[in-house]
């Protein structure tokens, strides 16, 4: 108890991780987990891409930022991803592409018969698609256990079962303590605990901002004929469906968003029948099996952008928040943002694209404070 950590990291997913990893070096950290082991809630559960556009564009340059270092270490597998549309959803391919015209992102436009090469069993009133070739697979556990050894080596402590359950600030020392009965302190508070941000900035008597977890559902089909491996991540551009291939098997989800309160979410079986009846609708692919299914929680900000930043009440409460359904896609760059603000640092090649201020937690303070607020 004597030990004054710099940082207390709430949360070891990919945020908590990944942060507490950027810290290290020039930091004493602690990073708290409630779970027995890291990774177990979002983290764990994602759909495993990256996709420059995914997220709109405000998260762009995260990912974009993020791409050389997950590409340098390894981290990448080229996929290509594919959004398609019918005869009638030409207008919202072009004001797709008309989004992302200046973020620096690779769109191509294909017609019928590029997408029926890349993608072969959809019905053929799908004659429209947007080609990202830069779209590439994740692995999600290699970049968890990277910045989890990072930790390891530079002298992190890191503890689990160590639920965050009381936190009070003096003297410019936060005393936490945890449900288990760990007593740490701590000069800042950081809030890496995905679904549960908004609950953590409650607990220690701060305003939530009004993050919201949606409950997002992902099924393994067996379908026949096998997905073949080069297959792109094909996403509709209504947002009704994705699918992607996965040794052999497809991973499809509906694109659902159910908001939800922070908690271990399972899937509903009415969300995998959903997206069995619209990928049946779309393709003649046949389903064998549903061999598994999952679903996270996705928690966003009011206005969809991450929230990174001090609180703007309380300085010594750092928000690292919000991160969607893009927060493995964007964990370097945003790691080392923060880690750059927290330490008062340069922006470095990997963040110098990027605004800070446009993640800030003042915007709610400016602008949408009271509706966001109201609306919890
Ligand atoms: C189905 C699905 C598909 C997705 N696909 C993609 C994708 O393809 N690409 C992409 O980039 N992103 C994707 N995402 C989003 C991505 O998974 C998340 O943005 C990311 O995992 C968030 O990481 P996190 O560390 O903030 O949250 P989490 O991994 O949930 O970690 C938060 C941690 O905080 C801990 N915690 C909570 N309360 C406390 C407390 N009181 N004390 C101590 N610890 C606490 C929790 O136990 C948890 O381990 C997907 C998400 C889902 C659900």
């Amino acid at each position: 108890m004597d030990q004054i950590y710099d940082f207390a990291v709430i949360g070891a997913g990919m945020a908590g991780a990944s942060l507490a990893a950027e810290l290290a070096p020039l930091a004493k950290v602690i990073v708290l987990e409630a779970e027995d082991a890291p990774g177990y809630h979002s983290t764990g559960r994602s759909a495993a891409f990256w996709e420059e556009c995914y997220g709109g564009p405000g998260v762009v340059p995260l990912t974009l930022g993020s791409g050389p270092y997950l590409a340098e270490n390894g981290f990448l597998r080229p996929r290509g991803a594919l959004y398609v549309g019918r005869e009638e959803d030409k207008p919202a391919l072009d004001s797709f592409v008309d989004r992302f015209a200046d973020t620096g992102v690779t769109i191509e436009r294909l017609g019928r018969s590029g997408l029926a090469e890349r993608v072969p069993h959809m019905h053929a009133d799908w004659t429209h698609a947007l080609w990202e070739p830069a779209c590439a697979d994740i692995d999600v556990a290699g970049l968890h256990q990277h910045y989890l050894k990072s930790i390891r080596q530079s002298g992190v402590d890191l503890e689990c079962r160590a639920r965050l359950a009381d936190a009070q600030l003096n003297d410019g020392v936060w005393a936490l303590q945890t449900e288990q009965g760990s007593k740490v302190r701590a000069k800042v508070l950081i809030n890496a605990a995905g679904a549960w941000a908004d609950p953590i900035a409650q607990l220690v008597g701060l305003q939530p901002l009004g993050i919201q977890p949606l409950r997002r559902t992902v099924a393994q089909l067996r379908v026949s004929p096998a997905a073949p491996d080069d297959l792109p991540l094909v996403l509709d551009i209504n947002g009704n469906f994705y699918f992607k291939p996965d040794n052999g098997r497809l991973w499809l989800s509906p694109h659902d968003e159910i908001p939800t309160t922070a908690c271990d979410a399972a899937p509903e079986e009415i969300d995998v029948a959903l997206a069995i009846d619209r990928f049946e609708k779309v393709t003649d692919w046949t389903i064998e099996a549903v061999e598994r299914r999952w679903a996270g929680l996705r928690s966003f900000a009011p206005d969809r952008l991450p929230v990174y930043g001090r609180d703007a009440e309380q300085p010594e409460f750092y928000w690292f928040a919000g991160q969607g359904g893009f927060g493995i896609q964007t964990a370097p760059a945003a790691a080392k943002l923060a880690a750059q603000d927290l330490l008062n640092l340069q922006a470095d090649r990997f963040t110098q694209n990027i605004d800070r201020s446009m993640y800030s937690p003042a915007r709610f303070s400016q602008s949408v404070s009271g509706q966001a607020r109201a609306n919890l």
